[in-house]
């Protein structure tokens, strides 16, 4: 691999975006140095849900949702024990002004891309038959599920509405309903996930409870980057020196912008979902997703299931996961937008009860709405949040940003979406090549096009349960959200 191994790249932000980039970067064998200022890597904004489809976006364009199913089925092959395979029920409710049907051209898309990508390779065949990534339900079909008995163990999508359709009020609801193989994903089984797959690569040096205090471009050494960083156990800062640095910090990206002297345009939108608890005697539920329009008191509300009867819930209303004054813009002195304090004390320190008790009991207000038996659900004072950084002015982007300055060196990742990451992984791997910094010989295929992981041949679903279940309990959260319902692994299994 001739000098690759000697090249040093230092990615600074240890989320779902850094951690991606230092897994791509290590297996090609670079000496990859990040920091995440958080005790564990991916313990940022959430994610509970895999966009393989982007239908939970009425207003994105269809390419970018083909985009999302093509870049969510790659982050499902590097991390299949973080996802759970239950599918999502998407409904539009009687009082919204679009109809149902208005998605189906789009579903239909979808359903060509995926077997595209299958006819490309057979590996990609993850959510199941393409004839079987969407259904439409009418109410008397859903009024005959909601008679059935739900299964112990539901693998059809008919078996997955069944309680579905017990408990929603079909009488507020327009037909077709639809079902549609948008996965659960979890990210204490993410960060688990993605703290074995460094564990293995001895030139991935992982740096967690320290933060990066400055990077300094050293012109003088062909734009070596000198990041000073400080660990929360030790009272100086220590400095390295990098061939080539990368900015995958989130929503405080802006900050490194600032230090790098590189201009850019970008949102902060800070939001939140909330963790509830509710015990189903009908079964185990999919994600259930209620149209609305956003920011308006009728957003939309989505429902997303939780082993041992915990729900997180998302409502796109101001009064649960938006807030009036939540997103905020860069300006021409600063590329960070600047969050109310307010938001960042909740991101660094923790969320006052008394608000947050209120919000979930609102949440949950919202979800009966459409699924009356679920007013008796109880609030857990926990939430799931963080902010969000969106690239330009564009508040409705859904995928990623990559950004390459080649003549210094330096690279930024801004995802969206979590599932965007890998892509951004691989658009910097494809810079890195194309400036000769690194040349990647032929036994490196297998990685770029992401056929095998080397870890997962090592780790099993059961090292995955322990770690995440241990993530979920440091912080804070119940102990079985560190689990799934329906492990993607035992399925496909199951089934081969
Ligand atoms: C409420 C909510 C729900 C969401 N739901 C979904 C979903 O269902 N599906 C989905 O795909 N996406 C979802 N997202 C978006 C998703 O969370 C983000 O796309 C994703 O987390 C971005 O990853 P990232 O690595 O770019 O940034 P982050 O996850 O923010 O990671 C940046 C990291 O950099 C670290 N950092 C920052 N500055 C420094 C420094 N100076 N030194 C050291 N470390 C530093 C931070 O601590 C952080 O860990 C949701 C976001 C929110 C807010």
């Amino acid at each position: 691999m001739g000098n690759t191994m000697k090249k040093r790249v230092g990615i600074l932000g240890g989320g779902t975006a850094g951690s991606t980039i230092a897994i791509r970067l290590a297996a090609l064998g670079l000496e990859t140095f990040i920091f995440e200022k958080n005790a564990s890597l991916i313990n940022g904004p959430p994610m509970c849900h895999l966009h393989a489809g982007g239908n939970l976006y009425r207003e994105i364009p269809d390419q970018d949702c083909i985009n999302l199913l093509q870049q969510s089925i790659d982050i499902l092959r590097l991390y299949p024990f973080s996802i759970d395979a239950r599918p999502t029920v998407f409904a539009v409710p009687i009082r919204d002004n679009n109809s149902p049907l208005d998605l189906i051209p789009r579903l239909n898309k979808l359903t060509n891309a995926y077997r595209e990508l299958i006819d490309k390779d057979h590996n990609n065949k993850v959510l199941g038959e393409p004839s079987e990534y969407y259904k439409l339900y009418d109410k008397k079909q859903l009024l005959e599920l909601s008679k059935k008995q739900p299964a112990a163990h539901p693998s059809t999508l008919d078996e997955w509405l069944i309680p579905a359709a017990k408990y929603m009020d079909l009488n507020k609801l327009q037909f077709p309903v639809i079902a549609v193989k948008e996965y659960g994903w979890n990210i204490f089984r993410l960060s688990a996930s993605a703290h074995f797959a460094l564990e293995q690569y001895k030139n991935a040096h992982v740096f967690i409870n320290t933060n990066v205090k400055q990077v300094l471009n050293n012109n003088l050494q062909q734009n070596k980057w000198l990041i000073e960083y400080q660990q929360d156990t030790k009272q100086n800062t220590e400095t390295i020196e990098v061939d080539y640095l990368i900015n995958a910090c989130g929503f405080r990206t802006g900050e490194i912008d600032d230090m790098v002297g590189v201009e850019v345009n970008r949102m902060v939108e800070f939001k939140s979902s909330y963790i509830t608890s509710w015990q189903s005697n009908e079964g185990l539920l999919p994600e259930i997703v209620i149209y609305g329009e956003r920011g308006t008191p009728q957003g939309m509300a989505q429902l997303t299931p939780y082993p041992n009867g915990y729900f997180q819930i998302h409502g796109m209303t101001e009064s649960i996961t938006l807030f009036n004054d939540g997103l905020v813009d860069s300006n021409k002195h600063t590329s960070q937008p600047k969050l109310p304090k307010k938001y960042i004390n909740y991101i660094e320190n923790g969320w006052e009860s008394e608000s947050l008790i209120s919000r979930s009991q609102q949440a949950i207000n919202h979800v009966s709405e459409f699924m009356p038996r679920f007013n008796n659900a109880k609030t857990v004072n926990n939430a799931l949040y963080g902010g969000q950084q969106i690239p330009g002015n564009d508040e409705t982007l859904r995928v990623t940003n990559v950004q390459i300055y080649p003549e210094i060196n330096y690279a930024r990742a801004e995802n969206v979406k979590a599932s965007s990451t890998l892509n951004a992984a691989d658009e910097i791997v494809y810079s890195l090549q194309t400036n000769l910094f690194i040349a990647i010989d032929a036994s490196d295929e297998e990685n770029r096009f992401h056929h095998n992981w080397k870890y997962l041949k090592q780790v099993k679903q059961s090292t995955i349960d322990k770690k995440a279940q241990q993530l979920a309990l440091d912080r804070g959260f119940p102990v079985n959200m560190g689990l799934v319902n329906c492990n993607l692994n035992e399925l496909t299994l199951s089934k081969s």
